[in-house]
């Protein structure tokens, strides 16, 4: 089965490139980008092993998570608009994608009405390109700091998504600007603050994000098979 067989792959890369960095594979989770993908995919990769999983969409996991028999946890790792925040609240175990303090005090209020605490990651965006998600670099501490003051919520790490490039070499440059960025937070020793996970590296770039520090890789083609095109998911559900 060729879920099972890539997920094999996979793992094999992962554990090679921590070797390489002189890192414990067992430091670097894989996160299955199942987008787009259905249940039954969902199911094969559950069943060859695969705990964790990300989805972008919000209205797809809710109807995804309700079909999936396996037991699996989600990752949230797309934009997210406040407004939705409620349809996942307690559903995930990590929110990758927080990038403003109006989303993190809406998590703070839907998980706080569960009586529960969210695991987030700060998304960055070290590109500054206008058009995808993500703080900018400078502003990134002080959201840090607004963010950990929110009962609800505790901040793990950062996330980033490099603009794309065919020669995963491109990418390197972000993922070790994300590492150095989530180095500063962590100097300052926020209350509440972890800076344990950086979530960066793709199917085309993983083992270049594992080489600068990455312990969440998000892949998704590389597991499931090629998706149509769309690269940059820009578009927020
Ligand atoms: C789709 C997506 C991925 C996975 O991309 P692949 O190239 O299929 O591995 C990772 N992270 C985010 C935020 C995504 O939207």
């Amino acid at each position: 089965m060729f879920i099972a067989d890539n997920l094999k792959f996979i793992h094999e890369r992962i554990a090679a490139a921590a070797l390489k960095a002189g890192r414990d594979p067992a430091s670097v989770l894989l996160v299955a980008v199942s987008k787009t993908r259905d249940a039954s995919a969902v199911d094969d990769a559950a069943r060859s092993g695969q705990r964790l999983f990300g989805e972008n969409y919000v209205q797809e996991l809710v109807t995804k998570a309700a079909q999936v028999s396996e037991s699996v946890a989600w990752h949230f790792i797309g934009g997210l608009q406040s407004n939705k925040v409620r349809q996942i609240a307690g559903l995930v175990e990590m929110i990758h994608s927080v990038d403003r303090l109006s989303l993190a005090r809406e998590i703070d209020r839907q998980w706080g009405r569960l009586g529960k605490t969210c695991n987030v990651l700060i998304q960055v965006n070290i590109a500054c390109e206008a058009s995808k998600c993500g703080a900018n670099s400078a502003d990134v501490l002080g959201l840090v700091r607004n963010v950990a003051a929110l009962p609800h919520l505790r901040i793990k790490g950062l996330m980033t998504m490099p603009p794309f490039f065919d020669d995963p070499e491109g990418a390197r440059p972000y993922f070790r600007e994300l590492k150095r960025l989530s180095e500063l937070v962590a100097a300052e020793r926020i209350l509440k603050v972890e800076m344990t996970e950086l979530s960066m590296g793709m199917s085309g770039d993983f083992e270049v994000a594992i080489a600068e520090g990455a312990t969440l890789v998000r892949v998704g083609s590389a597991i499931f098979g090629e998706r149509e095109r769309q690269r940059s998911p820009v578009q927020r559900t």
